[in-house]
């Protein structure tokens, strides 16, 4: 009776429930980490009064809701112990830690994470720490060029050119100056959008030759260009010049300037990273699933894609992608330290139902907190742990082949996409 003994798990391969060995977990604590996506430490970071910022996405009142979270809790007793202090006392000491030194803080506590290299999208606006202040671990740091963030300094600098009077052709001059700002140096390794965020997912693969959105680009660039120069009037009015900055959301744009983005990333081999699922409240979570991505992955199947943040809560789907477009690679991060225990082993184990462990990827997506960083890495080993674990408990892998799945979705397979030449 084979098939019943295979339900009663007495057929020979599961005929013990087999426990992970500590040799296994010590594996895994100590497997060397690359966070494929991640931001700078913020300057004056240390000036707050609670952590509340680092555990929640959510803005205002709903923000300060997170400290009866389950993430939360969890988090501030893993705290305590990384202080060293009991657990009533370990988001005051977090804070007055780093007010003695904030630098010092955020230093150590990044190296505790255990990461060994952070690949930085420098794409958002504030004061950070530069990319190469963080150049303390095992590798040097890498950057990935954020593609509508590029577009705005392109923009920023030809309304300060007052490029409108002196141009006759403003799409090609615009074409000119992207494409010469995306071409990468020697610490560009890849390239990111979030269109999610400003007009959704769904970007039209022929936006190059598509009439309708090619003939919307003049009109949009003017546009564009026209609130930079009425900002850089009232600046000069004022006497209180700020640098002028405009937000690229029209779709046609946006869906423009990723195509020029993926021309460059076919032409040099390097991926792109789509922000996909949670972020914060600014994007429509909607427009924000990876099944929009298809049409893309099909008509440039040249194009490595990483699909940013697991997806959440589209998890399933972005594994459906990884396991389904050669091209097309799902990222665990983001996710940690915001959702709990459970959520974080449950959203791994949904990547992986159909993802191949050569298609995942780790990232913190840690951002201006030092906290960002120790719990993005200590709570994906954690989950990473729970779900081979039970995969070698239930006798679907032995331990070797657990290991070689960790290390994978931890290194192996982002220094393989990104071409990490300290990592061949
Ligand atoms: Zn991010």
């Amino acid at each position: 009776m084979p098939v019943l003994n295979h339900l009663r798990g007495t057929s020979s391969a599961h005929s013990t429930l087999h426990t992970p060995s500590d040799a296994f977990y010590s594996a895994i604590a100590q497997m060397p980490l690359i966070d494929n996506h991640t931001h700078m430490i913020m300057k004056g970071y240390s000036d707050r009064e609670n952590l509340h910022a680092s555990f929640s996405e959510a803005e205002g009142d709903a923000r300060d809701d997170v400290k009866r979270a389950l993430a939360y809790r969890r988090a501030v007793k893993d705290l305590a112990t990384y202080l060293n202090v009991p657990v009533t006392e370990a988001a005051a000491k977090c804070i007055e830690r780093a007010k003695q030194d904030e630098q010092a803080f955020a230093r150590d506590m990044i190296k505790a994470s255990g990461v060994s290299q952070l690949l930085f999208d420098e794409g958002l606006y504030g004061d950070f720490y530069p990319s190469s202040w963080h150049d303390f671990l095992a590798k040097p740091h890498k950057r990935i060029l954020r593609l509508e963030r590029v577009a705005e300094d392109c923009l920023r600098v030809l309304a300060l050119k007052d490029v409108t009077a002196t141009t006759g052709n403003l799409v090609s001059t615009f074409e000119q100056a992207f494409m010469a700002a995306l071409e990468p140096d020697a610490s560009v390794v890849g390239y990111k959008s979030v269109a999610a965020y400003r007009s959704g997912l769904e970007v039209d693969p022929n936006a190059l030759t598509n009439n309708a959105v090619v003939g919307a680009i003049p009109g949009i660039l003017a546009s564009y260009l026209g609130t930079l120069s009425a900002q850089i009037a009232s600046g000069k009015a004022s006497g209180k010049a700020q640098p002028p900055r405009v937000r690229v959301a029209e779709k046609k744009f946006v869906d423009w300037i990723v195509n020029l983005g993926i021309r460059n990333c076919v032409k040099h081999g390097l991926p792109l990273q789509f922000h996909t699922g949670h972020g914060d409240t600014d994007m429509d979570l909607r427009l924000g699933n990876p099944l929009h991505l298809q049409p893309l992955a099909k008509a440039y199947p040249d194009l490595k894609i990483v699909l940013l943040h697991t997806s959440y809560p589209f998890c399933r789907e972005s594994g459906w992608m990884a396991g389904m477009f050669l091209n097309v690679f799902a990222d665990f991060g983001e996710l940690q330290p915001f959702a709990s225990r459970d959520a974080l082993a449950v959203a791994l184990r949904e990547l992986l139902h159909l993802a191949p462990a050569s298609k995942v990827l780790y990232s913190s997506d840690a951002h201006l907190y030092p906290e960002t960083y120790y719990f993005g890495a200590l709570y994906f080993r954690d989950a990473l742990a729970t779900v081979l674990g039970e995969s070698i408990a239930q006798g679907d892998l032995d331990e070797s082949e657990a290991v070689e799945f960790a290390e994978l979705i931890c290194w192996r397979n982002s220094a393989r996409i990104y071409q990490l030449k300290e990592w061949a």
